[in-house]
């Protein structure tokens, strides 16, 4: 058994098994087609939910997996081993099931996480706007109250599965300063919600990351989660506990991929009469990748399980994603180097890991942005950590059991 199994249990290994399977199946003889195409994949991050891995997370009672964020983690990383972009639109729907698990009423819960479950429903979490990006307060979108309504008006950039999801998690103004963030739930579907048309980017071929649109559009204030003034705090909650291990998990499944096609090339190609991995400093930059990737997946199993043990864990989570989305896109350039030109190839796959890669420094906040949450928590300067287990309203308080505090 390989060291870091030792983590995971038997349901564990099995989902792994069951996952990597679908992904070797189903998932990867249409990678060449999204490659070519550029299109938008809907049906891939559907076949997904209807196994219900979208609901990793969401309990038995509500008809979900109850597996853990672990067993998230897994089904992330396999999927995005083969396929970042499915990877990536399966870990953003898990994501925007987040703040409905943490702020949702019982009756928001009733009526969205057995839909969710059961994979007939995709949500978003649409908070980045062109204007402010990581400064969040600087958001512009509004939300008026208007008798029982809400009347949402504003534009998001960069909505996770923006084309293909059912219903958004909006977050926009309803106030001024910190506590005047609000979060909806909108249906995608709800007259004046617009798609803008699909813009290709570098990489994640498949995945749809763009813009909706809000013109006047009417919410009933029953939709609203949370209090209002809740936003910001919605907001950073679903980007802590769910972005951050979301995307160490993508950043992971790709740098796999990437120690895989790089191994298996330094068997493949003869140079001097020999095996590529026989020249000198081959050896050297393999075993860096495989350095980094333990390293990584170290960071991503260990900050995803102290999540399952409901420790409070904000600089692991944070750290597991920096180090995670840094190591895969180095790594991924110490492949292009051992592969030189055969590397640059689209017939082989490690110019799309290294384009894929380059996709996870953003999302869930830049590697700038982590160092400065890590260096706030050193410094003692946050004001407190989103992944104890009750954080939310109406849910009291637990006592907190802080990582760093554990016997060694
Ligand atoms: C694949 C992908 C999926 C995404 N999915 C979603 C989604 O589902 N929902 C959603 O709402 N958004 C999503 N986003 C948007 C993502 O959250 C933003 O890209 C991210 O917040 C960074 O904003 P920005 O790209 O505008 O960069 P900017 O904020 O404009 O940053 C520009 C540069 O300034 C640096 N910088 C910014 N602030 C600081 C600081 N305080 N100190 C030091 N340096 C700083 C940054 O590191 C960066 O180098 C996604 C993005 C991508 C690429």
């Amino acid at each position: 058994m390989h060291v870091l199994e030792s983590f995971l249990t038997e349901e564990h290994l099995r989902l792994r098994e069951e996952v990597r399977a679908f992904a070797e199946e189903v998932v990867a003889p249409r990678v060449a087609g999204l490659e070519a195409s550029r299109s938008i994949e809907r049906e891939l991050p559907r076949e997904v939910a209807r196994r219900g891995w979208i609901g990793a997370t969401i309990d038995t009672e509500h008809g979900g997996m109850g597996a853990g964020h672990l067993a998230k983690t897994i089904i992330v990383e396999e999927l995005s081993r083969v396929c970042a972009a499915v990877g990536a639109a399966v870990q953003a729907s898990q994501l925007g099931t987040a703040k409905i698990i943490r702020y949702g009423t019982e009756e928001q819960q009733r009526r969205w996480l057995p839909k969710i479950a059961a994979g007939e429903c995709l949500p978003t979490i649409a908070v980045t706007e062109d204007g402010s990006g990581s400064h969040v307060l600087g958001m512009r979108a509004t939300a008026r109250r208007d008798g029982d309504d809400y009347v949402l008006n504003g534009i998001k950039c960069f909505v996770g599965n923006s084309d293909i999801a059912d219903v958004h998690g909006v977050v926009v103004r309803t106030g001024s300063g910190s506590r005047g963030l609000s979060a909806f739930l909108v249906e995608a579907d709800a007259p004046g919600v617009t798609v803008s048309p699909h813009e290709p980017t570098l990489g994640l071929h498949g995945f749809s990351f763009g813009e909706v649109r809000f013109e006047d559009v009417r919410v009933p204030a029953h939709c609203r989660l949370g209090a209002e003034g809740d936003g910001r705090d919605i907001a950073y909650s679903s980007s802590i506990v769910y972005g951050r291990p979301n995307l160490s998990a993508v950043s992971l499944g790709v740098h796999q991929a990437i120690l895989e096609e790089t191994v298996a090339y330094c068997h493949e190609r003869q140079l001097y009469g020999k095996p590529l991995y026989e020249t000198d400093g081959i050896k050297h930059k393999v075993g860096q990748i495989q350095s980094r990737l333990l390293t990584a997946r170290l960071t991503a199993y260990y900050a995803a399980s102290a999540l399952d043990r409901e420790l409070l864990c904000d600089p692991e989570l944070i750290n597991a994603k920096y180090l995670n989305a840094e190591s895969a896109i180095d790594s991924a350039r110490t492949a292009m180097e051992i592969l030189a030109a055969a590397g640059l190839r689209t017939k082989r796959p490690l110019e799309r890991y290294l384009r894929d890669a380059l996709h996870i420094f953003a999302p869930a906040g830049t590697s700038d942005i982590q160092v400065l949450r890590l260096a706030e928590h050193a410094l003692g300067l946050s004001k407190g950590q989103y992944s104890q287990p009750t954080y939310g309203p109406a849910r009291g308080t637990a006592a907190l059991r802080p990582l760093q505090a554990l016997p060694a």
